[in-house]
């Protein structure tokens, strides 16, 4: 089964969110080498110029250094409308000691956005945001955006998508409706979603006096809390909780256990935006098929960190697997599953560390010994950190797991916790 045996294959995206975005811009990038013209349409009913929670897929917006290389190969240079700060340090806050960490590589640049047009409650003019700005980009390449909600997505011989309003037979399928919405496929498809965890969020104004370059992270407090993390987005801030298994956290409940009321000067009526969004915490099962691949959130992405960074991912391995080995189901499961896979197992890695993290967290001689080895660090050169370059690749999604699980093994790592430099 292969797209160049037709002569201008229609191809149906549903869900303009990054993923969506993603495989029409790769898609494109990737059938003009080949000499393919296809006929993208891409389904999302958001309008993501205007402001608030409707218009938003729901996003703490940092985008990793991985993901700014990728958007580069593609061509993509983020306008600066889009990018709200320039992230350059993450403050670390245990319990009685704030450990501040400087990016170790200057060269891997990460920074914050808006997915939609800003916070609901918005100060002045709607701001430019990222999935606005992507799927802006597929459509100048070539995709026609669909701006209905897909219904039923049903089979007769091929995909046949269907909005209120109309229905599109399609020769090949993508489905990036990421997890905050329910995947519109018949039974047939043998979909099922990845497991999710609820997230709490809130957009606040900066205080003048908070640093504006910086991504502050909480842990230990409220009880039931993982990790909570404030993200500077120019003029806002951006408060993103995760709870422990099922905890759930209320901004509230963090403010008031981190202190933190007179120095956000945070009060009821602070809140400009909120949402309780589901983030993906382990893989879909029945993701391709024949004609049709799901990518970015709707089938597999990186744990906690770096999600869109994974749609940015997968969904060019899935074009790749498309273009180069056909859209049968056996072409994904040879070349497609084991690339997910790939990411299902670092994630497994992700997992050991976090547990160990809190275990850390626990435990105040190790506690100690590590945020010795952390501060003697800073004193170092880049190439002998290596707890600094573990803290900053868990939280900004910047390196694989398993490579940062296998960091903290290294004989130089050990040296740095049990024998500090001096
Ligand atoms: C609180 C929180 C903080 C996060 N922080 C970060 C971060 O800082 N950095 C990072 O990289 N990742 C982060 N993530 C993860 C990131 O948001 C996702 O991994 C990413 O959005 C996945 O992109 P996607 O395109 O697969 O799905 P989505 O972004 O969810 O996009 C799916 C799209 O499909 C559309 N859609 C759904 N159903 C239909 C339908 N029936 N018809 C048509 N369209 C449909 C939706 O409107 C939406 O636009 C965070 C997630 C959460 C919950």
């Amino acid at each position: 089964m292969h797209l160049q045996e037709i002569s201008h294959p229609k191809v149906g995206i549903v869900g303009g969110g990054p993923g969506g975005s993603f495989a029409a811009l790769h898609f494109l990038k990737l059938a003009q080498e080949k000499g393919i013209f296809p006929h993208i349409l891409i389904f999302e009913p958001r309008d993501f110029d205007k402001p608030g929670p409707e218009s938003c897929n729901h996003c703490a917006g940092i985008l990793s250094s991985r993901l700014m290389r990728g958007l580069g190969k593609l061509g993509l240079e983020l306008p600066p409308r889009i990018i709200q700060s320039e992230l350059h340090s993450y403050a670390l806050h245990l319990d009685h000691e704030v450990i501040q960490i400087a990016q170790p590589d200057p060269s891997r640049r990460i920074a914050s956005v808006y997915r939609g047009a800003g916070p609901r409650l918005l100060q002045g003019k709607p701001l430019a945001g990222l999935d606005g700005y992507l799927l802006t980009q597929a459509c100048l390449r070539g995709a026609h955006h669909i701006p209905h909600r897909v219904e039923h997505i049903t089979w007769q011989g091929k995909p046949i998508i269907q909005t209120t309003k109309e229905e599109h037979d399609v020769d090949f399928l993508i489905l990036a409706t990421g997890v905050n919405s329910h995947a519109p496929l018949s039974p047939r498809f043998g979909y099922q979603p990845p497991k999710t965890t609820l997230m709490a969020q809130d957009e606040i104004l900066r205080p003048a006096s908070w640093p504006a370059e910086r991504v502050n992270i909480y842990f230990n407090q409220p009880p039931g809390l993982k990790f909570g993390v404030i993200i500077p987005k120019d003029d806002y801030l951006n408060i993103s909780l995760l709870g422990k298994d099922t905890n759930r956290v209320s901004i509230q409940e963090f403010i008031q256990a981190q202190d933190l009321r007179d120095e956000l000067a945070y009060s009821q009526s602070s809140s400009l935006c909120s949402c309780n969004p589901r983030i993906a915490v382990g893989p879909a099962h029945g993701y391709y098929g024949d004609r049709w691949v799901a990518v970015g959130d709707a089938a597999v992405s990186r744990l906690y960190k770096d999600g869109i960074g994974s749609a940015f991912y997968t969904a060019k391995k899935a074009i790749q697997v498309a273009l180069n080995s056909g859209i049968s189901k056996r072409a994904f499961k040879k070349q497609y599953e084991p690339y997910c896979q790939h990411i299902h197992r670092d994630n497994r890695f992700g997992r050991w560390l976090f547990s160990f993290w809190e275990f850390m967290l626990q435990k105040p001689l190790l506690l100690k010994a590590w945020t010795q080895a952390l501060q003697a660090e800073k004193e170092q050169s880049a190439k002998t950190q290596a707890h600094i370059r573990i803290v900053w690749g868990m939280f900004t999604g910047d390196e694989p797991y398993r490579d940062l699980l296998y960091l903290g093994l290294h004989p130089q790592a050990l040296r740095n916790l049990f024998f500090p430099p001096q």
